[in-house]
């Protein structure tokens, strides 16, 4: 087996701090959600073309993402959120050399893993919306199933993120050199990159001599630098997300302290009428009923005959509908 982990051993790096493993932590999800967002707006925008990539995001990100991260971790030696971070995995000091079962492993955990979690959590939602809205429509056995799925899945994920904090906590007290559960299970750490890590030719050392050749140095040199173009593009990306972020907030800064158009001042309708004729028939009103958008009194046939044709008040042409008007009562009427 190819060992290219002479590099990853004889770190003399410093241990990170608690905020750049979440720091980098929190990449990984926003990076995801990201990308979802972009294929959200793309299958709206072309249901036909896009809409089929977005339903199954999920499965295609994670496919991209594990081959990214496996050539990543290569290359670079880390993850791509951990060397944006400037950080760099260092396998068990026991057994240094990362083979590619590790980088593997690696990538199952950091890619494959939060994706089955995703997939458990959606399930859960799924089962618990159709519980609660009583489309629960399962049988026996599968019911059966559905139902201890619904009761056990809250206490999993209540004891997994239990897990997870005690590892942040026990990392930021430095009681353990492990910042995860997960990178505990492949006994890797994270540490900073050094001078060299950052210079051109760090990658050879983490590809295996016997692999070095014209044809193969090549090859990995695209990778690198394909890899070098997608730090350089979500770093470039982010910076212009956020100017875009301040700008569109101090433009609608503006616009919300700006006054507002004054409107024009209210007609003065008139209805030439006495005060107990109803502005439709122009008689005296019979069961006086009051159009609460408007305001105005009118006989009950009337105006709801009016409102239920025109929608609108006859008096002021103001939106009505038949729940508006309201029967008025006189105090001789008890
Ligand atoms: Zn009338």
């Amino acid at each position: 087996m190819a060992e290219y982990g002479i590099h990853h051993a004889t770190s003399s790096g410093s241990n990170p701090s608690i905020f750049e493993v979440i720091g980098q932590e929190n990449l990984v999800s926003a990076l995801r959600s990201a990308f979802r967002h972009v294929f959200k707006i793309l299958a709206e925008n072309n249901p036909e073309k896009f809409g089929l990539l977005h339903k199954y995001f999920d499965e295609g990100y994670t496919v991209v993402d594990s081959v990214f991260q496996f050539i990543h971790l290569r290359l670079k030696g880390g993850l791509f959120p951990e060397t944006f971070y400037g950080l760099k995995r260092i396998p068990d000091p026991r057994n240094p050399n990362v083979s590619k079962q590790k980088v593997m492993t690696w990538v199952f955990f950091a890619v494959v893993f939060p994706y089955v979690q995703s997939q458990m959590e959606r399930l859960y939602k799924d089962i618990r919306e159709e519980h609660s809205q009583g489309s629960f429509n399962y049988k026996d056995f599968k019911r059966r199933l559905a139902l201890l799925y619904l009761k056990f899945y809250p206490l999993y994920n209540f004891m997994w993120e239990m897990v997870v904090l005690s590892y942040y906590v026990a990392f930021a007290l430095k009681k353990t050199s492990f910042h995860s559960p997960l990178m505990h299970l492949t006994s890797s750490t994270l540490t900073h990159l050094t001078a060299f890590d950052l210079s051109d030719d760090a990658w050879k050392e983490y590809i295996p001599e016997n692999q070095q050749k014209k044809l193969i140095t090549t090859l990995w040199n695209c990778m690198n630098i394909f890899v070098g173009g997608v730090t350089l593009t979500i770093s470039v990306g982010a910076f212009i997300t956020q100017f875009i972020h301040w700008w569109y907030n101090r433009q609608s800064g503006v616009t919300s302290f700006a006054p507002l158009p004054i409107p024009p001042p209210p007609q003065k309708w008139s209805t030439d009428n006495g005060i107990d004729v109803c502005p439709l028939c122009k008689k005296k009103r019979t069961n006086d009923t009051a159009l609460s958008s408007s305001g105005f009194v009118f006989c009950y046939p009337c105006i709801f005959h009016f409102v239920q044709d025109n929608q609108k008040c006859p008096v002021t042409g103001y939106k009505s509908s038949l729940n508006q008007l309201v029967k008025l009562y006189h105090s001789d009427e008890f």
